[in-house]
C-alpha cells in the first residue's frame, strides 16, 4: 500500500519564496515513495502569494491552496491545512525556507519505525538577533518549568504527525491553538530530530515582536495556571511583610521614645507595591477570563475565501463558510 504525504504550509506575503519553496520541496518529493499533496494555506496575503498559489496549482495537481479571508495568524492558518489534508501523514512546515525540506525523508524513516510525532528541533538559530535568541531561550526554559505537559525546548511548528494525531488534534476544539502545546498533549509515540535553523530565505519576518510575545503568552496561560496561583502567592507574602511591619511600629510606639521614623514614606511604598501587586494580578487574571470569553463566543476558528484542489463533496459544512460555489473548484 503506498503512503500519502499530506504538506502545510501556511503563507503570509511570501511572494518572494514561494517558487524556490516549490523546487526545492520537488526535489525531495520526487524520490519519496508515495503520493504526495501539498495544502498551502494563504493567511491572507496582500502580495502575489495568491496569484502564485493559483498558478501552481493549475500547473502542477500535487499542489493544493487554501486561501483565508483575511490574516488570522499563523497558528490558526496551520490549523486549516489540518483541517483539510488527506494524507496519512503530515508534515507542517514554514514558507521561508527556514525549516529545510530536506529533512523531511528523515522524518518519514522515522515515523516508519513507529513514531506518531516526530518534531524537529533547533541546534542553532543562525543570524537570528541576539534580542530573539534570548528572548526565545528564555521562554521555552519557562514554559517547560511552567506548563502542565513537557513541551520540548527549542521546537517550532516544523514537524511530522500521523493522521491519527491530526484527528486527535482536529477535534480539538479551542481557539487558542499553541500548536506545539497541543502536539505534546496528545502524547502518543513521539521522537525529535536535530537541525540547525536557517536564515529565512528572502522577505521580512512575518513574526513582530507583539506577535511572538502574544503567541508566548498564549503558550504560557494555555497550558499552565501557575501565573494564577502566582498573585496569590504574593498577596500571602504581602500579607505576612504587612503584620510584620505592624509589629515593628507597635515596638517603636511602645518602646523607643522618639522614633524618626514618620509613617508617610512606609504608607506612599506599601500602597505603590499592593497597588502594583493587584494590578498584576487583575492583568493576569484578565488573561485567562479573556481567554473564556473568547472560546464562551464559540465563533469559527477562520473563514475561507477559496480553494484550490479540493472537491466540494469531501468538505465539511462548517469548511465551507463565505465559500461560494464558483470558488469551489
Ligand atoms: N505566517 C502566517 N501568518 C502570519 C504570520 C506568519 O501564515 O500572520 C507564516 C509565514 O508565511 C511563514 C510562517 O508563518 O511561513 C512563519 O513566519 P515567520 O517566518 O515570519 O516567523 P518565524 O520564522 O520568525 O517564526
Ligand atoms: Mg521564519
Amino acid at each position: 500500500m503506498t503512503v500519502k504525504y499530506s504538506l502545510v504550509i501556511p503563507v503570509y506575503n511570501e511572494e518572494k519564496t514561494i517558487l524556490e519553496l516549490y523546487r526545492r520541496i520537488v526535489a525531495v518529493i520526487n524520490q519519496i515513495d508515495g503520493s504526495v499533496e501539498i495544502v498551502f494555506v494563504n493567511d491572507g496575503s496582500r502580495d502575489y502569494s495568491l496569484q502564485l498559489l493559483r498558478d501552481l496549482h493549475q500547473k502542477d495537481p500535487r499542489i493544493c491552496y487554501l486561501s483565508l479571508a483575511r490574516n488570522f495568524g499563523h497558528q490558526i492558518a496551520v490549523t486549516a491545512g489540518l483541517n483539510f489534508v488527506r494524507g496519512q501523514v503530515i508534515v507542517i512546515l514554514d514558507a521561508d525556507l527556514q525549516d529545510p525540506p530536506e529533512l523531511i525523508p528523515a522524518m518519514i524513516e522515522k515515523w516508519r519505525q513507529g513514531y506518531q510525532v516526530v518534531y524537529a528541533q533547533r541546534t542553532h538559530r543562525r543570524k537570528e538577533s541576539y534580542f530573539k535568541r534570548f528572548t526565545a531561550y528564555l521562554f521555552y526554559r519557562l514554559l517547560k518549568r511552567l506548563a502542565d505537559v513537557e513541551i520540548p525546548t527549542d521546537t517550532g511548528d516544523f514537524c511530522l504527525i500521523d493522521r491519527q494525531v491530526v484527528d486527535v488534534i482536529n477535534s480539538m476544539p479551542e481557539r487558542n491553538r499553541y500548536l506545539r502545546g497541543l502536539r505534546s498533549w496528545v502524547g502518543f509515540q513521539q521522537t525529535a530530530i536535530r537541525f540547525e535553523r536557517e536564515e529565512r530565505f528572502a522577505g521580512e519576518v512575518k513574526y513582530t515582536f507583539g506577535k511572538s510575545l502574544s503567541l508566548a503568552v498564549n503558550g504560557l496561560v494555555s497550558f499552565s495556571k501557575v501565573p494564577l496561583r502566582v498573585s496569590t502567592y504574593i498577596g500571602l507574602l504581602a500579607a505576612v511583610v504587612a503584620i510584620l511591619m505592624g509589629l515593628l511600629v507597635l515596638y517603636w510606639r511602645i518602646f523607643v521614645p522618639h522614633s524618626p521614623l514618620t509613617g508617610f514614606t512606609i504608607i506612599l511604598v506599601a500602597v505603590f507595591f499592593l497597588g502594583a501587586v493587584q494590578l498584576v494580578s487583575i492583568g493576569i487574571l484578565g488573561e485567562y477570563i479573556g481567554r473564556i470569553y473568547e472560546e464562551v463566543k464559540g465563533r469559527p476558528l477562520y473563514t475561507l475565501a477559496e480553494i484550490g484542489g479540493f472537491s466540494s463533496q469531501t468538505l465539511h459544512r462548517d469548511h465551507c463558510l463565505n465559500l461560494t460555489p464558483k470558488n469551489l473548484d
